[in-house]
């Protein structure tokens, strides 16, 4: 199915935008807002590589915001295409790949629009945080569907809902922690593991793994494990061509 019936504009909250839009100049800054991208960077770069060895694969990552994930992947010997539709992130993104060499292709389209024209050109698409923050999340996995060649590989991260999520990713992490700035999430727009993997089926994925991200406040550290009740990552394939 190629059609993309949505116009591209309507699967996107102008606030949710904005919000990363105010932090923008801060997305390569360790200690800032974005600190917990960037920490937990290497474990998901690290589960999405053991899964498609991303050393020469076309790879597409849609919010990419400034480019943590991106370039990552890139560094990896990926050849990366990154989208977002925050103006600014894009900005921030392409002037830190000038400067870190790290070459990624950056492109304000959004992930509807890009499947109608470039469908089945990606051997992996990877999603990640991003979901919770818009409208209409299934439009999106359903582009990021169509996006993948058949055979490839689609990873998306999110938060889960339910009253653990909302004390650990809400209250711990942006009331008592302070590790993001309040507003950030909206605990109605969190995502349950059953949903998104319904929203995958309906686009013909097929859920291939998931797992779990802990945080340990008290040593600030970490870690990938099962437990998929507050953050979570999801593995999804495409069904080779017949
Ligand atoms: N994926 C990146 C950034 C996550 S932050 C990472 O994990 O490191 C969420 C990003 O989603 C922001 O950059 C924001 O601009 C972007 N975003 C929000 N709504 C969007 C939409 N409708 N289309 C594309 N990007 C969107």
């Amino acid at each position: 199915m190629m059609a993309t019936e949505k116009a591209d504009t309507n699967n996107v909250d102008i606030a949710e935008l904005s919000k990363f839009s105010e932090l923008a100049h801060k997305w390569w800054d360790k200690t800032s807002e974005f600190k917990p991208l960037h920490d937990i960077n290497p474990l998901r770069l690290r589960y999405i590589d053991d899964a498609v060895s991303l050393s020469g694969k076309r790879v597409l990552d849609v919010g990419c915001g400034g480019g943590i994930l991106s370039e990552s992947m890139a560094e990896k010997g990926a050849t990366v295409t990154g989208i977002d539709l925050g103006e600014k992130a894009l900005k921030v993104a392409q002037l830190h790949s000038l400067e870190s060499g790290v070459k990624v292709d950056y492109q304000l389209i959004a992930a509807e629009e890009l499947a109608g024209q470039s469908a089945e050109q990606y051997d992996v698409v990877t999603c990640l945080e991003m979901l919770e923050h818009v409208p209409e999340p299934s439009s999106i996995v359903q582009a990021c569907a169509q996006l993948v060649k058949p055979g490839g590989h689609v990873f998306f991260s999110t938060i889960n809902r339910n009253p653990k999520a909302y004390a650990f990713a809400v209250l711990g992490a942006e009331y008592l922690l302070n590790m993001l700035p309040k507003g950030t999430h909206d605990y109605a727009k969190f995502i349950k593991p059953s949903e998104l993997a319904s929203w995958a089926r309906q686009a013909d994925l097929t859920l291939t793994g998931q797992a779990g991200m802990s945080y340990n406040p008290l040593t600030k550290r970490y870690w990938l494990n099962d437990d998929i009740a507050v953050n979570y990552l999801m593995h999804m394939t495409k069904a080779s061509a017949a």
